[in-house]
């Protein structure tokens, strides 16, 4: 028997678990588990989440249907623009009763995910009860309800131009913005190339700049 685990997450339903037909509201803030996101995009850890929802016995199992809300730091991936801002998530799940094995065990980042994450959409996520049912787990639930939702690349707008690589001006604001000189890098290579011209005792090289 796997030991089990109370957590921050794990909510008592044994009240609705007893049979099937029935309800519990659930309207509670949990601290935000580890692993959703990172700096650019991301929950911090510990930070307030709040789940807004209902547990609904069926025959075989408890289905959650709610909405999680969760502060959400992100800044643009291209410009640095913060865009901290609260996040709703429309989220329904369903916890099987023990006899009913689930398809697939959550519970974090596991290797196999990706094969299951195929069929996700169509189906519902499956997440578990323990203790004989008493008590739902919503940790990854919470987790991959973030995770799924955001970006990888977060954008301050979708044609966001991003700064210039160069100096870091802000290419949104300044849309001529440009450099008259040549990189530095390249100036490098101009040289190089001069010099093998040179060697390969080509044509006159008078190492003009302006040559592409
Ligand atoms: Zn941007
Ligand atoms: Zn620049």
């Amino acid at each position: 028997m796997a030991r089990v685990q109370y957590t921050d997450w794990t909510v008592p339903v044994s009240q609705v678990g007893s049979r099937a037909g029935q309800q519990m509201e659930l309207d509670r803030t949990f601290p935000a588990p580890p692993g959703i996101g990172d700096s650019i995009v991301g929950v911090d850890e510990g930070a307030d989440i709040h789940v807004d929802g209902r547990f609904d016995s069926i025959v075989d199992g408890l289905i959650f249907t709610g909405t999680f809300t969760a502060p959400v730091h992100a800044v643009c991936s291209r410009c640095d623009t913060p865009l901290d801002g609260d996040w709703s998530e429309q989220v329904t799940a369903f916890f099987p009763y023990a006899e009913e094995q689930p398809d697939a065990k959550r519970g974090g980042k596991q290797d196999g995910d990706v094969e299951v994450i195929a069929g996700e959409d169509e189906a519902e996520d499956v997440y578990p009860l323990i203790d004989n049912g008493s008590f739902a787990d919503l940790e990854a639930l919470i987790r991959d309800t973030f995770v799924d939702a955001l970006p990888l690349q977060p954008l301050c707008r979708p044609d966001c131009k991003g700064l210039c690589p160069q100096c870091g001006a802000d290419l949104n604001e300044e849309p001529d913005h440009h450099h008259e000189t040549t990189d530095i890098r390249f100036a490098g290579l101009e040289a190089l190339k001069t010099q093998l011209e040179a060697q390969q005792g080509g044509e006159d090289t008078d190492g003009s700049s302006d040559e592409h």
